[in-house]
């Protein structure tokens, strides 16, 4: 790895042992505005009840659930469906956290709400312990809407740069009902939708000029490698038109505020699985061909073999972690179609082991960059094959 390049104004993570942490990104060509300026888009909807009716919108698709693409149809109130969560919210933690790219995390840290349950059955999550319960060992906290409201200004009291809703697909309208509630008792904050992309069109409609940042996974282009890894054949052509849409609603430029952080755009993330199966090439591709490409992408190298993919036996491709052949093929795709300068790229050698979380942990999932420092960092198998 070359030597970071930090956007300006944005707040790289300390290293460890001279191996910086930090997302590797050039200069955003970005003129920052004052913060006060930058108010939440959803303040607009406020004040003529917008924002309440969009809530109550979105409930109506609890019953018959067509809530995410599943489409299972099954009335929330009394019967769980594919993603096993109510009607009510359903959530695992809420903290500051300071492993999102520094767009998102600043200096005071994202104000990260991790969501219980979830839409898709990805065979390596790193969040199995909250996302999928037939394998949980961990309580999920089911709090009222009024509760949640509470903790998204609980996270702007501690000085949050943003709301980070955490795999939202499956529960937007208990998330829409707690914001129209913490936006009328003061929260002021913008929202970050951070999605795995199996996201209904319907409902990302509701939110538009809601959410002001959108953090879509574009986790494969393959239907095949999508329903063996992540249970949903689907899944491309679904995060596609999801991804489309966001576009649509924010384009590919920016707001950034007077500290660097994000204020509106929308910020696609690509994790890198070993043996070429979440094709970065054919995804950067589409990106370029049918959005722009203007677009700001995140590449993660932090992939590692948990929950079901550790065993070897069951999911022989999925079991090691990146060879640096295979990180250095998907540097090559973004750079051969998407030039953007502002670009995040995670650090290849530290990844792996920075960002795995532990949700029995409820109030700090993620370690910080301290807890490495008198341990040794599990890196987890690699190929050398590359
Ligand atoms: S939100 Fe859950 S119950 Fe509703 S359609 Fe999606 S997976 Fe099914």
């Amino acid at each position: 790895m070359g030597a970071s390049r930090i956007p300006p104004g944005s707040h790289p993570l300390p290293g460890i042992g001279g191996i910086g942490l930090d997302y590797l990104a050039e200069a955003h060509t970005l003129v920052p505005m004052k913060t006060e300026m930058l108010l939440p888009s959803y303040i607009r909807l406020l004040t003529p009840g917008e924002l309440r009716r969009r809530a109550e919108e979105a409930r109506e698709l609890l019953s018959p659930c067509r809530v995410c693409p599943h489409e299972c149809a099954i009335d929330r109130f009394t019967k769980t469906g594919f993603c096993k969560t109510p009607a009510t919210p359903l959530i695992s933690s809420f903290t500051p956290h300071f492993g999102e790219e520094p767009v998102i995390s600043g200096t005071r840290g994202s104000g990260t709400v991790f969501l219980g349950g979830c839409n898709l059955r990805c065979v390596f999550c790193q969040n199995h312990q909250i996302s999928q319960p037939g394998t949980n060992p961990l309580p999920n906290l089911a709090p009222t809407a009024d509760c949640l409201s509470e903790i998204f200004l609980k996270l702007q009291a501690r000085g949050c740069h943003n709301i980070n809703w955490v795999s939202p697909s499956h529960q937007i309208p208990q998330l829409l009902e707690a914001l129209s509630i913490a936006v009328e008792k003061g929260l002021r904050l913008p929202i970050v939708y951070n999605s795995n992309a199996y996201d209904s069109l319907e409902m990302l409609r509701l939110l538009e000029n809601i959410v002001d940042i959108y953090l879509p996974d574009l986790k494969y282009a393959d239907e095949e490698t999508a329903f063996r890894c992540s249970g949903i054949r689907a899944y491309p052509e679904r995060a596609r038109a999801a991804i489309r849409e966001m576009f649509r609603q924010l384009g590919s430029a920016w707001d950034v505020d007077d500290e660097g952080c994000l204020r509106r755009g929308l910020l696609i993330r690509m994790l890198v699985l070993p043996n070429r199966l979440a094709d970065i090439e054919a995804g950067v591709e589409w990106i370029a061909s049918e959005l722009s490409r203007e677009i700001t992408v995140s590449l993660m190298a932090q992939y590692h073999p948990d929950h079901l993919a550790a065993s070897p036996e069951a999911y022989p491709l999925l079991s090691r972690t990146l060879s640096p052949g295979e990180w250095a093929r998907a540097l090559e795709s973004l750079e051969k179609y998407l030039q953007n300068p502002g670009n995040f790229v995670q650090d290849y050698l530290m990844a792996p082991a920075y960002y795995r979380p532990d949700f029995s942990k409820t109030e700090k999932p993620f370690a910080e960059i301290e807890d490495f420092q008198h341990q040794p960092l599990d890196i987890g198998p690699r190929s050398t094959d590359d």
